[in-house]
């Protein structure tokens, strides 16, 4: 069986792996390039046509931005998905397989003869999902965005798989903090901008990190007025109907939805949590520089594309930045290929080469390996 990188290695988005068996090929995420950059994943129609199965790990642009494009390309098959995933895709014009979440976590569907998929939830965001697929006589693993130290977000903890290949998630390299100490920062940055009673303008996607953000701006210590936008409360509804996506109990969630409406902000102090990670909207620009005109701060969380709005408020010194952990980095993949029995280890998420990541295979686009 071969394996090949059609995107997501070495480069930070645009994830879309392909297996390609005897019989078919399954896919495993279709990203898009974010940012500036509109770049769907090296795959040919001849490629696409083989693919019978595609499995999708939540629905970041990263991973399932290029699924309009691969319909021109002529995709047919079947797509693997959780409800949540779909829903936040609002795309329903193909043959889909809904999976189910069972607690405790024994999820597994056969798909047919030669593919069986078993999955669980990674921590990363409201429906986002792990796979270990066993095709044809091979088991390969993908992580998807994967992380074990949410506040937030449940997961089912990858141990003990043995398979011939993984694809792990490596977004933070070799980056030395871990995510508590991230965490900490970003908390810290939060209560001293109440305490100054400066305003922070937080861009974060809403599904995933918004809702973190929120739940850290409510937990300040001194009271001060939390703003969110509608799809950032949306998400903290939908979180509460389901239970078994979150670690979080009641009392914070209910907490979180006594917070007000962004479009409301007058200028008072406060904490702004706007779900557009990029500031690629003009009414997302021109708040930013209300915030800015009135001495408070811009701090993006995740990491900012070239080429966009965003990219350009850091570079002049009108952003900062303050990582929130919801990737690993490579000393956290390390530790969790250690308590797993990966025969191969491919990084991706990652936009360059790790230095140092011994028992890993460096691929990029374009590549691909027998296993
Ligand atoms: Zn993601
Ligand atoms: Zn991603």
């Amino acid at each position: 069986m071969r394996f090949y990188v059609a995107g997501g290695c070495c480069e930070y988005g645009c994830n879309c792996f392909l297996l390609e068996g005897k019989e078919y090929s399954v896919l495993v995420d279709c990203g898009a390039g974010t940012g500036g950059e509109e770049r769907p994943p090296l795959l040919t129609e001849e490629q696409v046509s083989r693919v019978r199965y595609l499995f999708l790990t939540h629905s970041h642009r990263d991973h399932g931005g290029s699924l309009d494009w691969l319909w021109d390309q002529g995709f047919q098959g079947k797509i693997y998905l959780t409800a949540e995933t779909e829903e936040q895709l609002g795309w329903q014009r193909v043959s889909i397989h809904v999976l189910e979440i069972n607690e405790p976590s024994n999820n597994q569907v056969v798909v047919d003869e030669l593919l069986t998929a078993t999955y669980g939830r990674s921590g990363h965001c409201l429906g986002s999902v792990w796979y270990l697929l066993e095709f044809e006589d091979k088991r390969i693993f993908f992580s998807g965005d994967y992380c074990e130290h949410s506040p937030v977000y449940q997961w089912d903890p990858a141990s003990g798989t043995r398979c011939d290949l993984a694809v792990v998630d490596c977004a933070y390299g070799d980056e030395k903090e871990d995510g508590e100490g991230m965490r900490r920062k970003i908390q810290r940055r939060l209560e001293q901008a109440v305490w100054k009673e400066n305003s922070l303008l937080l861009p974060a996607p809403a599904v995933g990190r918004g809702v973190d953000l929120l739940l850290l701006g409510m937990g300040c210590k001194k009271e001060v007025p939390v703003f969110a936008d509608k799809k950032v409360i949306d998400q903290v509804k939908k979180l509460y109907q389901k239970r078994k996506w979150r670690r979080c109990g009641d009392r914070l969630l209910e907490q979180a939805l006594e917070c007000k409406d962004l479009d409301c902000w007058n200028g008072e102090t406060g904490i702004l949590i706007l779900s557009d990670p990029q500031l690629a909207a003009k009414e997302s620009r021109k708040l930013a520089e209300q915030v800015w005109e009135r001495q408070g701060n811009i701090v993006f969380t995740g990491h900012v594309y070239e080429g966009t709005y965003g990219a350009q408020m850091r570079s002049t010194g009108k952003a900062e930045f303050l990582r929130y952990p919801v990737h690993m980095n490579w000393e956290e993949a390390q530790k969790f290929c250690k308590r797993n029995d990966f025969h191969k280890i491919v990084l991706n998420h990652c936009a360059s080469r790790i230095a140092g990541a011994e028992g890993t295979i460096c691929m990029k686009r374009g590549d691909g390996i027998e296993i």
